[in-house]
């Protein structure tokens, strides 16, 4: 089973993707941690599109879609779980032809439905383990030890260079241009379904996994 998780920035896709990872055996696409493993590892993409992503901006069709196309052609995960891409119409049509290409089909696109409010209030709050990627809320779900990862002992949790209110206004701003049409296309589909975002992490796990079990019958 293939699916794409769909919100804004700090609308949890990456809290939920790992639940699934741990319930379901999933493989994760993140082209975010894709971008970031690029330029923490200093290749010559990492270096391209430091900037853009430091900025809040999307970077090319052409990059990410090349970097699934590698995934995909490498593996062949039990099911995907696509987080942060698509992200634009270009993105979607490439990803459908992509999954064809590999004799896949999208099963389904889980919106997470979020208040604005309510993201910009995560995102000032996020910190993550630079080492296992766990994700933190310094006010929802705050690690046991202050400032220290629960699961690596000795890794500080650090803020996401883009996480702060400049980057944050122009990631929604091109969320709501450049990625909310795309639940117009999904809907059209027939492969959308919209969860309720602002609920705790465990409810939005569970209304996922109704979904989810429900198309696999
Ligand atoms: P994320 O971790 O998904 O919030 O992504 C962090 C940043 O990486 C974004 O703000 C963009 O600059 C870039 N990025 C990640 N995924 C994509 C995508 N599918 N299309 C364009 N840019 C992306």
């Amino acid at each position: 089973m293939d699916i794409v998780l769909l919100g804004p920035p700090g609308s949890g896709k990456g809290t939920q993707a790992n639940a699934l990872i741990a319930a379901r055996g999933m493989v994760q696409l993140s082209t975010g941690d894709m971008l970031r493993d690029a330029r923490n590892s200093g290749t010559a993409l990492g270096k391209r599109v430091a900037a853009i992503m430091d900025a809040g901006e999307l970077v090319t069709d052409e990059i990410v879609n090349s970097l699934i196309g590698e995934k995909l052609a490498s593996g062949d995960g039990f099911g995907f779980i696509f987080d942060g891409f698509p992200r634009t119409l270009a993105q979607a049509d490439a990803l459908s032809h992509l999954l064809e290409e590999h004799g896949r089909k999208l099963d389904a696109v889980i919106e997470l439905v979020i208040d604005p409010e309510e993201l910009v209030a995560r995102i000032e709050n996020r910190v993550s383990c630079p080492n296992c990627g766990a994700v933190y809320n310094l006010r929802a779900a705050p690690p046991v030890r202050d400032g220290y990862c629960d699961y690596c002992p000795d890794a500080r949790l650090v803020k996401r260079g883009d996480d702060n209110a400049e980057s944050l206004k122009t990631r929604l701003l091109e969320y709501y241009r450049k990625t909310s049409p795309l639940i117009g296309y999904y809907y059209k589909s027939g492969a959308l379904a919209r969860v309720d975002g602002d609920k705790n992490v465990e409810s939005v796990s569970a209304e996922i996994a109704e979904i989810l079990d429900r198309i696999s019958k």
